[in-house]
């Protein structure tokens, strides 16, 4: 069953709108499209598995990209994938690296060798741990005391595990490998008894209090100023449309494009804060007045009762 269905990341639409939209010479601009490239792999990987989630048992419950307030520290944890059952609860963590892969728990690392390249990264096998020891914590909270285990997938069809023979093996695998995981931990768990109630409780928490706002603005320290106003014009790519007669019409092209500023609403909510006032959208759409912008951003507000604080609905 699968309780929270996967959605395109919140942080991946903020990172897409921040590349359309950054001038070519910001200083910022490689780390971000950097780590664009690194979520939208990650994203990808997390999709592969789709395909295996098909062969699990119909009384465990997936739910996807959870995001919870952290009962240790005073920040959130994230998590790729929690697969949910009385008897146990497991995070899979979602990799998408190509190559030869060297991971090394005792330190933290993981050396990949990719093309005569060799880059590092912080050891997955770590990176959930920690999520465990967080989710314990929340777990509890819910009288949810069963066991919390955990597992890396590494979903690129070019990966190889370059481990030592004689290693302890790590909880990593390919995603074919998933349901014989699923049944080997239904029966290490089988003398548990399943804790029904308090499962859902922890479910109905997690559902009301995951969150997926992660803000760009203040990972790579820019505001909205720092971005490019304006309304695309998708014939000539250029942020040359403007307003006349009701209609968008592209200043370098000619083209007419009635809905043209719907992409720049959805730009201006992922990459300003809210709430927002209607002259900073009417400076976002480069419109002549603030009346046309809150009218072309109407039908995707939701106003706060009584009071000109507004948020979209995209
Ligand atoms: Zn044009």
């Amino acid at each position: 069953m699968l309780l929270r269905p996967r959605f395109t990341p919140p942080y991946l639409s903020q990172l897409q709108a921040a590349v359309r939209r950054l001038p070519s010479e910001h200083p910022a601009r490689p780390a971000v499209e950097q780590e664009l490239y690194r979520t939208s792999s990650g994203d990808y990987g997390e999709r592969r598995m789709d395909y295996y989630y098909q062969f699990l048992p119909d009384e465990v419950t997936l739910l996807h990209q959870v995001q919870l307030p952290s009962p240790i520290t005073s920040s959130s944890f994230q998590m790729d994938t929690l697969l949910l059952h009385p008897q146990f609860t497991a995070i899979l963590e979602i990799k998408h690296q190509r190559g030869s892969l060297h991971l090394m728990p005792e330190t933290g690392q993981m050396k990949q060798l990719s093309s005569g390249e060799v880059y590092g990264y912080t050891c997955p096998v770590q990176q959930v741990r920690q999520q465990e020891v967080q989710l314990r914590a929340y777990a509890e909270t819910c009288g949810y005391t069963n066991p919390i285990l955990t597992h890396v997938f590494f979903t690129h069809s070019s990966v190889y595990f370059d481990t030592a023979a004689d290693a302890t093996p790590l909880p990593v695998s390919r995603p074919i490998m998933l349901s014989s995981i699923v049944k080997q931990w239904l029966q290490e768990t089988a003398s548990i008894p399943p804790q029904t109630e308090a499962l859902q409780r922890l479910q109905k928490k997690m559902l009301t209090e995951s969150t997926s706002h992660w803000c760009i603005l203040d990972k790579f320290q820019l505001t909205p100023s720092d971005f490019l106003v304006g309304v695309w014009c998708t014939s000539c790519s250029r942020l040359s449309m403007r307003r006349r007669y009701s209609t968008w019409q592209c200043s370098s092209c000619g083209i007419k494009q009635a809905q043209a500023h719907v992409e720049a609403l959805r730009d201006f909510h992922f990459l300003h804060p809210f709430p927002f006032r209607s002259d900073q959208l009417q400076r976002w759409m480069r419109l002549t007045n603030q009346r046309a912008a809150r009218r072309l951003a109407a039908p995707f507000l939701v106003k706060k009762a009584g009071t000109y604080v507004y948020r979209f609905n995209f």
